[in-house]
C-alpha cells in the first residue's frame, strides 16, 4: 500500500501521547521506566514519537511540508521498534508503524537515503553482506563444526541453519551461531548450512525503505530455501527471523519450509529431554526481549485498506489487527529457567512492552549515540532488577548492549541464552 493509503489513520491521530509510553493503567510501575518509545524520550519534541511522524507525513502527501534534513532527522531518528504501533493499537485500529515504513519508502525513493545507508546498501548489492566483507569470509565460522554444506546441492538436511551476516562475520558473536549449531548437533538433529552461498536477508533494506533491494533478496532467499528441500530454517539472528516470517510470507511467493528462531528450536529440545542442562550456574539473570523476536514477530493478517463508516460518521479498518498471538517470548525464558541455579528476574518494561537496545531501523549505523543512549536506558534498567547480568537473543541488540557496557566502563556480562546453556550440558 502507499502512504496515501494510510490517510485516514494519519488523520485519526488524536495526538494522545499515549505511544510514548508503555500502557498507562495497567503496566507501569514506576515513572522512571514508563517510556516506550525510544525518540520521543529522547528527544523531547512530538515530531520524533510515533504520532508525531504520523502528522509529519500527512503533513506530507498534503503538501505542509516538503522534504528537508529535518524531516530526515525525524523519520530516520527511530529504531522502527514498533513499541507506538502496539499502544495505539490497544485502542485504535490504526497501523502507526506502517505509516513510517511507508515514510520511509517515500523518502527513499523520491528524496535521498543517509550516507551511512547507502554505504549498508552498496555493502548488500556488492558482498551480500551489511560488512562490506569478501563473500569467502562468510563460512569462516562454522569450521571444525562438521556442518553439512547445502550451497553445491550434493548433501541434503532437514534442518537449515541460516547464520545471517554478523553472526557470520563478526568474530565476537561468531560463537553464538557455533554453539547453536553444536547444540542442535548434540541433539541429533540433521543440520546443514549455506556457507558463501548465504545472503543477507535484506532486513536493513527493507527497515530503511529500500523495498526494490528487500523485495529482490527476499525472494531470492525463498527460491533458495525451497530448492533445498529443507523442512525447516532456524535462525539465531531476531532481525532474519522477524523478517523471513512476517515480511518473507507476504510477498505472495510460496514458502515450503518453517521459519524458527534459534531458541525456540533449542527450547523444544530441551523440553524433550533431547538436551538435558545439569551443571550449576547460580547467577541472577534478567532477559531482553528483542524487539523482532518478540511484538515485532508477530504474524498480521494485513488490513487491505478498506474502510466502512460507522453509523455514516466513524471510519473503522477491513481487518481488526491481532495483538500478542505468536511473538517469541517464552521459548527464551524457558531455556534460562531450565539451566539449575539461574533466578529470571524480570525488567519493569517486558515481553511485548519491552524498552528496545536502540540498535534497530538503521540508528546505530547513522546515529551511534542515540543507539548508545537507548542501549543504557535498558541497562539502567537490568540493573534496577538487582540481575548480576543481562541475557538476550540478538545479534545486533548483545552488540549494542556489550557497547554500552563498555562506554561506561563498566563490566556487566552481556549474554547470549545459548552462552549459558551450552555452558550447563
Ligand atoms: S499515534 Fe495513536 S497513540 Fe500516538 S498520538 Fe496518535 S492516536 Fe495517540
Ligand atoms: S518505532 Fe519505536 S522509536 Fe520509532 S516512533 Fe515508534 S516507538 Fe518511537
Amino acid at each position: 500500500m502507499a502512504l496515501e493509503d494510510y490517510r485516514n489513520d494519519m488523520m485519526r491521530c488524536v495526538r494522545c501521547s499515549v505511544c510514548k509510553f508503555i500502557p498507562l493503567s495497567s503496566l507501569i510501575k514506576s515513572w522512571r521506566f514508563a517510556n516506550g518509545c525510544p525518540a520521543s524520550a529522547k528527544y523531547h519534541f512530538h515530531s520524533y514519537s510515533g504520532g508525531g511522524k504520523m502528522i509529519a507525513a500527512l503533513s506530507l502527501i498534503d503538501g505542509r511540508v516538503d522534504y528537508s534534513d529535518a524531516l530526515m532527522d525525524v523519520v530516520y531518528k527511530c529504531s522502527m521498534c514498533g513499541a507506538c504501533d502496539l499502544t495505539c493499537r490497544l485502542g485504535t485500529d490504526m497501523e502507526p508503524l506502517q505509516v513510517l515504513r511507508e515514510l520511509r519508502s517515500r523518502v527513499f525513493r523520491e528524496y535521498k537515503q543517509l550516507d551511512e545507508h547507502t554505504h549498508i546498501m552498496n555493502s548488500i548489492q556488492n558482498y551480500d553482506n551489511v560488512w562490506m566483507l569478501p563473500r569467502s569470509r562468510r563460512k569462516n565460522w562454522s569450521k571444525g563444526l562438521e556442518a553439512k554444506d547445502l550451497s553445491t546441492g550434493k548433501e541434503k538436511a532437514e534442518v537449515l541453519y541460516f547464520a545471517g551476516c554478523t553472526y557470520s562475520l563478526d568474530p565476537n558473536l561468531q560463537k553464538v551461531a557455533q554453539n547453536t549449531v553444536k547444540l542442535m548437533k548434540q541433539a541429533g538433529l540433521d543440520v546443514g548450512i549455506l556457507g558463501t552461498k548465504e545472503k543477507c536477508c535484506a532486513s536493513p533494506a527493507f527497515q530503511i525503505g529500500n523495498e526494490a533491494l528487500f523485495e529482490e533478496y527476499a525472494l531470492s532467499n525463498i527460491e533458495s530455501f525451497n530448492a533445498l528441500g529443507v523442512k525447516k530454517v532456524v535462525s539465531s539472528c531476531a532481525g532474519c527471523y522477524g523478517l523471513f516470517k512476517t515480511h518473507y510470507s507476504l510477498l505472495g511467493k510460496e514458502m515450503n519450509f518453517e521459519v524458527v528462531h534459534a531458541v525456540e528450536c533449542l527450547d523444544k529440545l530441551v523440553r524433550e529431554g533431547r538436551l538435558e542442562p545439569t551443571k550449576k550456574r547460580p547467577m541472577r539473570v534478567t532477559y531482553h526481549d528483542p524487539c523482532h523476536l518478540g511484538r515485532l514477530s508477530e504474524t498480521k493478517i494485513p488490513s487491505e485498506g478498506k474502510e466502512e463508516r460507522v453509523l455514516g460518521c466513524l471510519p473503522v479498518k477491513d481487518i481488526p489487527k491481532a495483538i500478542g498471538l505468536n511473538g517469541i517470548f517464552d521459548p527464551p525464558r524457558n531455556v534460562i529457567k531450565s539451566i539449575p541455579g539461574i533466578e529470571l528476574l524480570e525488567m519493569e518494561r517486558a515481553r511485548e512492552y519491552s524498552w528496545c537496545c536502540g540498535s534497530g531501523g538503521g540508528v546505530k549505523s547513522a546515529f551511534p549515540d542515540f543507539a548508545l543512549w537507548s542501549a543504557e536506558e535498558r541497562l539502567e534498567e537490568a540493573k534496577a532488577t538487582g540481575a548480576e547480568a543481562l541475557v538476550t537473543c540478538c545479534p545486533w541488540c548483545e552488540k549494542n548492549l556489550k557497547d554500552a557496557v563498555d562506554s561506561r566502563g563498566e563490566t556487566f556480562p552481556v549474554y547470549d541464552a545459548t552462552d549459558l546453556l551450552i555452558q550447563s550440558l
